[in-house]
C-alpha cells in the first residue's frame, strides 16, 4: 500500500483527501530536517510539502523508497531537483492552484481602473466629497485584449465575458476552432491587437519574446485611452514606457500587480494619476492556498496509484543505454520543435512526426516528446521537457500525429515534420550527420544540406538570378556575417528555398529588407541553440 508523508502545513481539504484515498495511507510529520528528514523519507513512497521543508542532497542520500514529491504551490527552490533526478524521484508542482485566483485580481484591477477606487477613496480619506473628479468608464461593450491564452488568460477571457466585454486574444499555441469555441477573436501578431482593446492584459511568462512587449513603439499604435494590467510577470511591460504613456495622455490608466524586481517599494509609477499598483497579490486567497493543496494530492494519489505524471519539473532519467543510443536523434528531435516554434509563431494546429529508417525501430515516443518539448519551451510558465510536453501540447487542442517507415529513404534514418495551420502545411526533414552533426535536409520537399544550429534564416523565393546576392548584400549591410549557405529548389526557375547559417541574429529590419525584395515570397528567421548545446535532461 503506497504512504505519502506531509512534510509542511497543509490546508484540510488536502488532508481530509489523503484520509479518503482508497490504498493509501499518510502521516503528517512537520519541521523535520537534517538525520531525521533522511530517515523519513526513505520510509515513504511520496512526499508532498509547500516552502518550508529543504529537500537537500543529504536528505535523499541512499534514499530506495521515495518515488515522488509534490509542493503544493509552484515554487520548487526548496527542493534539490537534480538530486531528486539523480535518485528517480519526480519533483511535480501545482500551477494551476492559483489561476482563478489570479484571473479574479486581473478583473478586479481592471474595474478598479475603470471606476478610479483607488484615488477616490484616497479623496475620501483626505476629506473631500469628488464626485466630479471621479468620472468612471463602463467595462460592457469595451475590448480587452487578453496577451497568453493559457490557464489564467482563458480564465480572465471568460470573466470579462460575464462583463460582456468582446475578447481580442494572441497566444502563439491556440488554434483558431479553440479560440472560436470561446467565443475569442484571435490574432495573428501582438501588433494587430493593440490599435483595437480599450483594456489590455498579458498572461505569458516573462521571456526574451515577452519582455517589453509593450514598448515605446508599441505606444504608437495602441489605441488613445487604452487602459493596461500586468498580473504576470514585471518586465512584459516596460514601465518607463508606460509612464511615457500616462504622461503624454496617450494612456488612461496602468494596472500592476508584479514589477521587473520584486520587492518593489519605490517606483516612478506609484502616485501617477491613473494608476493601480498591489503587492504581487494574485495567488493571495485562501481558496488558491486550499486549491494547491487538493491539487498536490490529487497529482501525488495519481502518480502512485497510476504512474502519470502531470506538471514534472525534474525529469527521470533515461536509461544509460536508451540515452546512448537515441542522443544525437533527441537532440534533432529537440532542435526540430525549436524550429517550428519560430516558422510558425501562431495558430499551430496539428504536427505530423514521421521517422524513416533506423530510428523507425527505435523509442519514437521519446523522440516525439523531445520535439514537443523543443516546441513549448519557450512559451509555458512551467519547465516542460520530456515527460511532461506531449501533455501541455494536448492541454492546448494541438494534435500530435506520429508515424514510423523503416524504409530507409535517402538517409540511414530522418525525421519529417509537417506544421498545419488553418489551411497551410509546412515541411521540415532533419537527419543526423556521424553521431552528433544535427543538419536540415528538406524543407516543404526541397533537398538542400544545412546546420542545424545557432542562428539561421529560412527564405522562399523564386529562382531568379541575382536573389541570393541581393540576400547576400542585405545581410552585408547589416552587419549579419552568412556562414553558409543552401538552396533547395523543385527546378530551374521554380519555387526554391535558401537556408543561411549565420553568425548572428539578423535584426527585424534586416528580415523586413529581405522580405520586401519582389522575388522573396517569405523570411523566417530562427534561433536555435549552437552546436553540441544540449537541454539539460539530454547532456
Ligand atoms: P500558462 O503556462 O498556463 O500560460 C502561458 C501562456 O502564454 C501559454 O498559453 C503560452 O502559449 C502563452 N505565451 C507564451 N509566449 C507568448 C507570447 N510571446 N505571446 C503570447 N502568448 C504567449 O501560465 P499561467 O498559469 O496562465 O500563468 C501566466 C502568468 O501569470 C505567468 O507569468 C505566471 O508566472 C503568472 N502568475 C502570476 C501570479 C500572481 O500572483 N500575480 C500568480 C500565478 C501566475
Amino acid at each position: 500500500m503506497p504512504s505519502v508523508i506531509v512534510l509542511d502545513k497543509l490546508a484540510q481539504e488536502g488532508l481530509d483527501m489523503l484520509e479518503a484515498a482508497p490504498g493509501i495511507t499518510y502521516e503528517v510529520i512537520t519541521g523535520l530536517k537534517g538525520e531525521e528528514l533522511r530517515e523519513a523519507l526513505n520510509r515513504f513512497d511520496g512526499a508532498i510539502c509547500r516552502s518550508g521543508v529543504k529537500i537537500t542532497p543529504e536528505s535523499l542520500e541512499g534514499n530506495r523508497q521515495l518515488k515522488a514529491v509534490v509542493r503544493a504551490g509552484v515554487g520548487t527552490d526548496n527542493i534539490d531537483k537534480a538530486a531528486a533526478t539523480r535518485a528517480g524521484i519526480v519533483v511535480m508542482n501545482t500551477p494551476a492552484g492559483n489561476t482563478l485566483s489570479t484571473a479574479e485580481h486581473t478583473v478586479a484591477l481592471m474595474l478598479a481602473l475603470s471606476r478610479n477606487v483607488a484615488p477616490a477613496y484616497q479623496s475620501l480619506i483626505e476629506g473631500r466629497w469628488d464626485r466630479g473628479k471621479f468620472m468612471g468608464t463602463q467595462v460592457a461593450g469595451k475590448t480587452l485584449g487578453v496577451i497568453g491564452l493559457g490557464r489564467i488568460g482563458l480564465a480572465v477571457a471568460e470573466r470579462a465575458q460575464g462583463l460582456e466585454m468582446n475578447i481580442l486574444g494572441y497566444d502563439p499555441f491556440m488554434t483558431e476552432e479553440r479560440a472560436q469555441s470561446l467565443g475569442i477573436e484571435l490574432v495573428k501578431t501582438v501588433d494587430e491587437i493593440l490599435p483595437r482593446i480599450d483594456y489590455l492584459t498579458v498572461h505569458t511568462p516573462l521571456t526574451e519574446e515577452t519582455r517589453n512587449l509593450v514598448d515605446m513603439e508599441q505606444l504608437e499604435i495602441i489605441k488613445p485611452g487604452a487602459r493596461l494590467i500586468n498580473c504576470a510577470r514585471g518586465g512584459i511591460y516596460n514601465e518607463a514606457a508606460l509612464a511615457a504613456g500616462l504622461e503624454s495622455g496617450k494612456l488612461a490608466g496602468v494596472a500592476l500587480d508584479v514589477y521587473p524586481e520584486e520587492p518593489c517599494t519605490e517606483n516612478p509609477l506609484f502616485g501617477m494619476p491613473g494608476v493601480v499598483c498591489t503587492p504581487h497579490l494574485g495567488a493571495s486567497t485562501e481558496e488558491a492556498q486550499t486549491s494547491v493543496a487538493t491539487e498536490a494530492v490529487e497529482l501525488l494519489t495519481a502518480f502512485l496509484t497510476t504512474g502519470a505524471i502531470r506538471h514534472a519539473v525534474n525529469v527521470t532519467p533515461l536509461d544509460p543505454k536508451t540515452l546512448e543510443s537515441l542522443r544525437g536523434y533527441l537532440d534533432v528531435a529537440y532542435r526540430l520543435g525549436r524550429l517550428a516554434a519560430c516558422v510558425q509563431p501562431s495558430g499551430l494546429s496539428s504536427c505530423h512526426l514521421m521517422y524513416r529508417g533506423e530510428i523507425a525501430g527505435k523509442d519514437t515516443k521519446l523522440l516525439t516528446s523531445a520535439f514537443s518539448a523543443g516546441l513549448l519551451e519557450g512559451a509555458m510558465d512551467e519547465p516542460v521537457n520530456l515527460v511532461n510536453a506531449e501533455v501541455v501540447l494536448h492541454d492546448r487542442g494541438i494534435e500530435l500525429v506520429e508515424e514510423s517507415n523503416s524504409d530507409m529513404g535517402a538517409f540511414r534514418a530522418s525525421m519529417s515534420l509537417e506544421l498545419f495551420a488553418g489551411d497551410r502545411c509546412q515541411k521540415f526533414t532533419g537527419a543526423l550527420f556521424g553521431k552528433e552533426m544535427p543538419r536540415l535536409v528538406a524543407v516543404d520537399g526541397q533537398r538542400l544540406e544545412a546546420y542545424l544550429d545557432g542562428s539561421m534564416l529560412i527564405f522562399h523565393h523564386h529562382d531568379l538570378p541575382g536573389v541570393i546576392g541581393s540576400v547576400g548584400t542585405i545581410f552585408g549591410e547589416h552587419g549579419v556575417n552568412i556562414a553558409q549557405m543552401a538552396v533547395g529548389r523543385t527546378a530551374p526557375g521554380g519555387q526554391a528555398v535558401g537556408v543561411l547559417n549565420l553568425d548572428g541574429a539578423p535584426s527585424d529590419e534586416a528580415i523586413a529588407a529581405i522580405e520586401a525584395l519582389p522575388q522573396v515570397t517569405c523570411a523566417k528567421a530562427v534561433n536555435l541553440p549552437a552546436a553540441g548545446e544540449l537541454p539539460h535532461w539530454l547532456s
